[in-house]
């Protein structure tokens, strides 16, 4: 069995991760820009760990036959000050020749402030100009719903393709819409809190399996990099088929993340 995990920020994660990781079936694994626990001082932090995602994460994931791929942005976390974001955006379309990269993210809105949807519109025509794939991070607040039309708003006013979209961190109250917009829903499992593996399999069962993936979302907090395995476990204890199975944790993946030339499997 093989599976991808498109989100997880493996920064944070020990190299024993990856060694548990590849031991589960990880082929593959996509790293998005998020923050990093605490606020950067100057530009010079993103464009080190800029080089990190692109350099130095790639060859340790590699150690381990797993693919390293990565997303770049400011965070909405850190982007709540336009004067500051614009010159870290001005950085990355440098990076976005490197052969690992996939697209832009994970843009999106924490707070939902005027300041973060300002620079998440200039983020989403950062990706429109260069023809990027787009990964979107949505609010963990209660205004997770606000926050997500607001995104899918504003990704509507661009010229990108629904479909080049996965926007991530659904729940049960949003992805029906997230999916009927064209988009492409992503499904962050958490040991405790949010989605646990059990409900995603409650979410697949009622919304299907079309444009869906799960992801463990690993970082420096309470999270659990083996998140997929463990969803994989419950779906097949629930008696779903391994095709299913494989789906929405390889092939689904897959076909969103193939629409980028970057991402390529060995064999
Ligand atoms: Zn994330």
């Amino acid at each position: 069995m093989k599976y991808i995990d498109p989100h997880i920020h493996m920064v944070s994660r020990t190299t024993d991760d990856y060694q548990r990781m590849a031991q589960s079936g990880c082929v593959a694994v996509t790293e998005p820009a998020f923050w990093a626990g605490f606020d950067r001082s100057s530009v010079q932090g993103f464009f080190d760990y800029y080089r990190q995602l692109t350099e130095y994460e790639p060859r340790r994931a590699a150690q381990f036959g797993i693919r390293h791929f990565s997303w770049l942005c400011i965070n909405p976390k850190e982007a709540d000050d336009p004067g500051f974001a614009r010159e870290v955006i001005a950085i990355i379309p440098d990076f976005l020749e490197r052969e690992n990269v996939l697209g832009i993210g994970e843009i999106g809105l924490n707070k939902n402030t005027r300041n973060e949807l300002i620079i998440l519109e200039e983020q989403i025509a950062l990706a429109e100009k260069h023809n990027q794939l787009v990964l979107v991070h949505t609010p963990h607040l209660e205004d997770k719903l606000k926050g997500t039309r607001l995104i899918m708003d504003a990704l509507a006013a661009s010229k990108i393709e629904p479909g080049r979209v996965l926007i991530d961190h659904v729940e049960e109250h949003t992805v029906g819409e997230v999916l009927d917009r064209g988009f492409w829903a992503g499904m962050t499992l958490y040991p405790d809190t949010k989605v646990t593996p059990q409900r995603a399999t409650d979410i697949i069962e009622m919304y299907g399996h079309e444009r869906i993936w799960m992801n463990s979302a690993g970082d420096w907090g309470c999270s659990d990099p083996l998140a997929v395995p463990k969803a994989r476990l419950e779906m097949a204890r629930r008696g779903h088929a391994q095709t299913l199975i494989d789906k929405v944790t390889f092939d689904n993946p897959l076909t969103f993340l193939s629409q980028s030339p970057n991402f390529q499997l060995d064999e």
